[in-house]
């Protein structure tokens, strides 16, 4: 059984991340979307709830799992089995640093290899912190998030709005 590994801060999961997801579970047996924990990184949401979210927009896939993790994604990979890392390509920004961490993650576990399957063109210059922009300001995010992540998205952002508008 053929395992990869799909790694990142998801915070939160876009309709990019669910375009590799959908590519990689058809490419393996089992897929598994690991949430890493970035001490150094404030994120947006709770782990809690990216992960909600990310088990909410997979639901529809049978070989796709959700985790979570605090430590190297290599030695994740090696503790579950996974032969594969899979990342996402996007235009010009991904290169350099995805390319560091390949070759830091051969260094550190042989046996896993990194695989990069470039963005879909509608999807190329979305990221997580474009769309919590984007939602700061009140805009339309149908295109850019799965349909069962935009109601928890929504509340959270304009809680966090009205805080702001509080503030001023
Ligand atoms: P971001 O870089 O948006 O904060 P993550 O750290 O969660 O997202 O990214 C996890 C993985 O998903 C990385 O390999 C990243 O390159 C990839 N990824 C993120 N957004 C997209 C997208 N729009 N299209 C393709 N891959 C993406």
């Amino acid at each position: 059984m053929k395992t990869a590994l799909y790694p990142g801060s998801f915070d939160p999961v876009t309709n990019g991340h669910m375009n590799i997801i959908e590519r990689a579970a058809r490419l393996f047996d089992r897929v598994i979307v690991c949430i890493m924990i970035n001490s150094e990184k404030a994120p947006f949401f709770t782990l809690r709830e990216r992960e909600q979210m990310v088990r909410s927009a997979t639901a529809h896939l049978q070989n796709v799992e959700v985790d979570a993790y605090e430590g190297l994604t290599a030695e994740y990979a090696k503790l579950h089995n996974c032969c594969t890392m899979v990342k996402g390509l996007r235009a010009g920004s991904d290169f350099e640093k995805e390319f560091q961490m390949a070759m830091i993650n051969r260094k550190l576990n042989p046996a896993l290899e990194s695989m990069f399957l470039t963005s879909e063109h509608q999807y190329m210059y979305l990221s997580s912190s474009i769309v919590k922009e984007l939602g700061m300001h009140g805009a339309d995010l149908t295109d850019f998030l799965p349909e069962s992540v935009l109601p928890d998205f929504q509340k959270k952002i304009t809680r966090l709005r009205k805080i702001k508008e509080a503030e001023q």
